[in-house]
C-alpha cells in the first residue's frame, strides 16, 4: 500500500476502473444471443453460436448466433416486407423514429460505452467521449434529413432493402454511419456486424424494440463473413450494399456485385500521411500524432500512419515524440486513465507483429518505449519506425495497429509527392503555422478528408470517404444521402428504348418514332411523309460551276492530345447508314490508342486547376461554334441514322442547350462550408475525379456524346471518350469544334472503334479514375468487374435506356455528382 507521500513523489496514476458489472449482467441475462429479425430474437437455423472474447483478457465474453444464408434470406424477406410501408412513411414520421433512437443512445450511453470497451478492447475514455457521442450525433443529424428529404431531395426515392457490412474497429459508430442515412431516406436494412464485435449492435437491436420501430425495418444478423457477408452480397433482393472494411474484401464485393444493378458504396483502407512542416507548433504536433496513430490502438482506417516531417526538424520532433511515447499508458481498457487498450483479436495482433518484423527486415529503425505490455490479453506497444524508405512494405501497407512510420521531405512539393505516393486516399493531416501553405497543400492531396493542424475529427455534417483504393461514396453530409436514393424516373422504368438505326421506309419509320420518345420532346417530322434525303457530307450548299466535281474525301481520325491522329492499327471500320450503305470510315482504335489517350488526359490535368470562369467560357464557346454548324451536324445525324432532318436538328439544338447548361453549372456547382461542433469550419470542396473514361450511348450520336463530356470537363476532369459505335461520325466531326474552341490539348480525347473492346481497356487501366458506360447489360457488368483493379468509380446503365432529350434524365446534378468527389478540409480557428 502506497502512502500519500510516495504517490506525491512519483505522481503515478492509480487505477480508475469503470465498473463492468452492469454490462456483464446485461450479457448474462441474454446470452446466447439470437438474430434480430422482424424486431424479434430468433435462433440461428444452424443452431450454432460463435464466441465473442474480451481482448484485454482473452476470456469468453458472450455467445452470439452464427447465421447461415437461410437466416439471411429470412432477414431480407422481413426487410422487403417492411419496405412496402417504411418506404412510403412520411419524412416527419421517420424523423421521429430517428430522433427516438438518438435519445435512447444517450440514455444507454454508459452501458454502450462499457460494452464496446469490453468487446473491442478500446479505452473507455474513447468509447465514452468519442464513439458513443458521435453515434447519437449521427442519428440526430439524420433525423433532420428525414424531416427535410421531400423538400431537399425532390425527384429521389429510397432504394429498397440495403445490406450493410461493417468492421470491428468502431462497431457502433460504423453501425450508425450505415443505419442512420439508410432509414432517413426510407430504406430498410439488414446489417452484419463484425464477427468479433457484435454486442453493441445487439444492444442497439433492443433499442429498436424500445422505440417500437416497425418490425423488419432494421434486422441484425451476426455470424461469419463466409456465411452472412457473402449471402448478403449475392442476395438478388438486396438493392444496395454498403461496406466498410478492407480494400481486399471491398474489391471482391465489387466483383461479386458486378452487373447486378446493386448500388455500392465502399469505405476501405488507408495509409494516411501526417505532414509536418518546419514552422509547425511541435508540442501540438506531438499530441496530434498521439491522436493520429495511437487512438484506438491505431486500428483506424484514417490513422495518420505515415509521419512525413520536414528534414530540418525531424530529429527534434522524433526526440519529443519518443519522450511522449514513454509516457503513454497501456492496459485495462476500462481504466479511465489508460491511453492504449487491447488489439481486437489474436489474429490481428499476429498480423501487426508480422508487419513489424517485416519493417525490421527491411532495414528500418524500430523504437518502442521501455515499459512492458500486460501479459494477459492482446496488447502491442506503440511503435515508431524511422529510416524508412518510401517503397518498403511498412511505408505502403496498412498495418492497422499502433505503428507509425516516419519519413522526411525537404520542400512542399516533395511533401505532396510523398503524401500521394500510395494507392489509398482516405485522409491526411497538414501541420504548419503558415495558413497559406496549409491551404495550398490541402487541395493537392488526393484524399477525402484533410485536417489542418488537427486530426481524426469527425462530424455527421462533414462527409467521410475515400479517393482511389480507399473506396467510393461518402458517409455523412448531404453527399452521403445520395448513396441511399435513386432518381424517381429510374424507378418508373418507363423509358422505352430508342430503336437504332431507324430504318426510313415508311412502315418502320412510324414504328420507330412511336417507340423513341415517351416525353414527347421532339416527335415532329419523322412520322409524316417528309422524305429523308441523302445528304452527301461534302455538300455545303455552295453553288458553283464545280458542283458536279466528286467530293473531297474526308477521313475522320481519332483525336488525342489536341491532334488528329491515325489509329495505331492502321485499320479503319465502316460506318453504315440506315440502309446498310457505307457512309464513312473511322479509325479502328486499339489498346495502344487508348493508352496514348489516357496519357494525354493525364498530362492535361492542369485543366482542373484553371478557374471555373474559364471553363464556363470555353463551354459557351463550344456551344457557339456548334451552333454555327448546326445544319451540317443535323445532316450528319440524318446520314447515319435515317431520322428526319427535323428530329436530327432537335438533337443538335438539345446538344447546344446542354453545353449551355454545363457552362452555367461550371461556376455554380460549388462546395459548402460546414459548421461542425468545433471552433472552426470544414470546407466541403467538390473536386474533379481525374481522368474519366466514357463510352457514349448509341441512340443519340451527338447528344449522347455531348451529355457525357460536357459535365465531366465542366467540373475539371479530362476525358477519354469512345463515341457511339454505330454512329461515330458526329463525335469525330465534333473534334473540329473542340479545336476551334480553345479546349486545351488532352482535355477531350476521342478514340473510335468497338465500344466494348475499348471500354475493357479503359476499365482495366490503372490511370483511369472513373468509367462511365452507356451500352449493354453485359458490357455494364464487365465494366464494374474490371474496375475493381484500381477501384475506380463506375457509372453504367445496365443496358437500360435513358431519354437523353429529357432534361431530367439527360443532364443536371446526377451528372455533376458523378463528375466530382467531395473533399472535406477541416480548418480549426483560434490560438
Ligand atoms: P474486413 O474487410 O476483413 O471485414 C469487414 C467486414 O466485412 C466484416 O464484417 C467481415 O465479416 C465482412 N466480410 C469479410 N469478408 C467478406 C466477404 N467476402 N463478403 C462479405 N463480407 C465480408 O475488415 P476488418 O478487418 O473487419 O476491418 C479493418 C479494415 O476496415 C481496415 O482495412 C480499415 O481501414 C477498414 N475501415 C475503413 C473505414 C472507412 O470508413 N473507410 C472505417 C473503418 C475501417
Ligand atoms: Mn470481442
Amino acid at each position: 500500500m502506497k502512502n500519500v507521500m510516495d504517490i506525491f513523489k512519483t505522481m503515478e496514476y492509480g487505477p480508475a476502473p469503470e465498473s463492468a458489472t452492469p454490462a456483464l449482467a446485461w450479457i448474462q441475462e441474454r446470452q446466447p444471443f439470437g438474430l434480430f429479425i422482424n424486431n424479434q430474437w430468433v435462433k440461428p437455423s444452424s443452431g450454432e453460436y460463435l464466441e465473442s472474447i474480451n481482448p484485454a483478457t482473452g476470456k469468453l465474453l458472450a455467445k452470439i448466433a452464427s447465421a447461415s444464408s437461410a437466416d439471411v434470406d429470412t432477414a431480407v424477406a422481413a426487410a422487403r416486407a417492411a419496405f412496402e410501408t417504411w418506404g412510403k412513411t412520411p419524412g416527419h414520421v421517420r424523423a421521429r423514429y430517428l430522433y427516438a433512437i438518438a435519445r435512447h443512445i444517450q440514455k444507454h450511453s454508459r452501458l454502450l460505452a462499457v460494452l464496446e470497451s469490453l468487446d473491442n478492447g478500446k479505452p473507455i475514455r474513447e468509447t465514452r467521449d468519442i464513439d458513443i457521442p458521435l453515434v447519437a450525433r449521427h442519428f440526430y443529424y439524420h433525423a433532420g434529413w428525414a424531416q427535410l428529404m421531400s423538400g431537399e431531395l425532390p425527384g429521389y426515392e429510397p432504394l429498397g432493402v440495403v445490406g450493410q457490412i461493417i468492421p470491428w474497429n468502431f462497431p457502433l459508430l460504423m453501425l450508425a454511419w450505415k443505419i442512420a442515412p439508410a432509414l432517413a431516406m426510407g430504406n430498410t436494412v439488414v446489417l452484419k456486424p463484425a464477427r468479433y464485435t457484435s454486442l453493441t449492435a445487439l444492444k442497439f437491436a433492443e433499442i429498436m424494440q424500445e422505440i417500437d420501430l416497425p418490425p423488419g425495418v432494421v434486422n441484425i444478423v451476426t455470424g461469419e463473413a463466409s456465411q452472412v457477408g457473402e449471402a448478403l452480397v449475392r442476395h438478388p433482393d438486396v438493392n444496395k450494399i454498403a461496406f466498410t472494411g478492407s480494400t481486399e474484401v471491398g474489391r471482391s464485393i465489387r466483383r461479386a456485385t458486378a452487373g447486378s444493378g446493386k448500388k455500392l458504396s465502399l469505405e476501405l483502407g488507408g495509409k494516411s500521411p501526417f505532414i509536418v512542416f518546419d514552422d509547425a507548433d511541435l508540442d501540438s504536433v506531438v499530441e496530434g500524432v498521439v491522436d493520429a496513430i495511437w487512438f484506438n490502438q491505431g486500428q483506424v482506417c484514417c490513422a495518420g500512419s505515415r509521419l512525413l516531417v520536414q528534414e530540418d526538424i525531424a530529429d527534434q520532433l522524433i526526440t519529443k515524440l519518443r519522450a511522449r511515447m514513454e509516457k503513454l499508458r497501456i492496459g485495462e481498457p476500462l481504466d479511465k486513465a489508460v491511453d492504449i487498450g487491447a488489439i481486437v483479436s489474436p489474429g490481428q495482433l499476429k498480423e501487426i507483429q508480422r508487419l513489424v518484423a517485416t519493417g525490421v527486415e527491411e532495414g528500418a529503425h524500430i523504437w518502442q518505449p521501455s515499459w512492458a505490455c500486460p501479459t494477459e490479453g492482446y496488447f502491442f506497444p506503440p511503435t515508431l519506425f524511422t529510416n524508412v524508405s518510401p517503397a518498403t512494405t511498412i511505408a505502403q501497407v496498412e498495418i492497422f495497429g499502433p505503428v507509425l512510420v516516419a519519413m522526411t521531405f525537404r520542400t512542399p512539393a516533395e511533401a505532396v509527392a510523398l503524401a500521394n505516393n500510395t494507392r489509398y486516399g482516405l485522409a491526411a493531416s497538414v501541420w504548419s503555422e503558415n495558413i497559406n501553405l496549409a491551404l495550398d497543400i490541402a487541395p493537392k492531396i488526393k484524399a477525402g478528408t484533410v485536417w489542418i493542424n488537427c486530426t481524426n475529427m469527425f462530424d455527421a455534417s462533414s462527409g467521410f470517404g475515400g479517393y482511389r483504393e480507399s473506396g467510393f461514396g461518402r458517409e455523412g453530409g448531404k453527399e452521403g444521402l445520395y448513396e441511399y436514393v435513386r432518381p424517381s424516373w429510374e424507378m418508373q422504368k418507363s423509358v422505352p428504348p430508342r430503336e437504332f438505326p431507324v430504318a426510313i421506309d415508311t412502315a418502320s419509320s412510324n414504328g420507330a418514332d412511336g417507340a423513341h420518345d415517351g416525353q414527347g420532346a421532339t416527335g415532329e417530322g419523322a412520322g409524316d411523309e417528309e422524305k429523308t434525303e441523302e445528304f452527301p457530307i461534302s455538300s455545303n450548299g455552295y453553288q458553283s460551276a464545280f458542283a458536279s466535281l466528286p467530293p473531297i474525301d474526308r477521313t475522320p481520325k481519332m483525336f488525342i492530345k489536341g491532334k488528329q491522329v491515325r489509329p495505331d492499327s492502321g485499320y479503319s471500320r465502316d460506318v453504315y447508314g440506315p440502309h446498310g450503305q457505307v457512309v464513312g470510315q473511322v479509325g479502328e482504335g486499339n489498346r495502344k490508342d487508348i493508352r496514348n489517350a489516357v496519357e494525354a488526359a493525364h498530362a492535361a490535368s492542369g485543366w482542373a486547376t484553371g478557374t471555373t470562369f474559364s471553363k464556363s467560357q470555353i463551354l459557351y464557346y463550344i456551344a457557339e461554334n456548334l451552333s454555327a454548324r448546326e445544319a451540317e451536324f443535323a445532316r450528319r445525324i440524318v446520314q447515319q441514322t435515317g431520322r428526319s432532318l427535323a428530329d436530327a436538328t432537335a438533337e443538335v439544338q438539345a446538344s447546344i442547350s446542354r453545353l449551355f447548361s454545363y457552362a452555367a453549372w461550371s461556376d455554380k456547382y460549388e462546395g459548402d462550408v460546414h459548421r461542425p461542433p468545433l471552433r472552426g469550419v470544414t470546407l466541403a470542396m467538390k473536386e474533379p475525379i481525374g481522368v474519366i473514361g466514357m463510352a457514349a450511348p448509341d441512340d443519340y450520336p451527338l447528344l449522347g456524346f455531348v451529355s457525357l463530356i460536357a459535365p465531366a470537363i465542366a467540373m475539371g476532369n479530362t476525358v477519354v471518350a469512345i463515341p457511339s459505335e454505330k454512329a461515330p461520325l458526329s463525335a469525330t466531326d465534333f473534334y473540329q469544334i473542340l479545336e476551334t474552341s480553345d479546349v486545351p490539348p488532352g482535355v477531350v480525347n476521342i478514340v473510335t472503334g468497338e465500344r466494348d473492346t475499348l471500354t475493357q481497356v479503359l476499365a482495366e487501366h490503372d490511370d483511369v479514375d472513373a468509367m462511365w458506360y452507356f451500352g449493354s447489360a453485359e458490357g455494364s457488368k464487365r465494366v464494374e468487374f474490371a474496375s475493381a483493379g484500381n477501384m475506380k468509380r463506375t457509372w453504367v446503365n445496365y443496358g437500360h435506356p435513358r431519354n437523353w432529350l429529357d432534361t431530367v434524365q439527360g443532364e443536371g446534378e446526377e451528372f455533376l455528382r458523378e463528375a466530382t468527389q467531395v473533399k472535406n478540409i477541416w480548418v480549426p480557428y483560434g490560438e
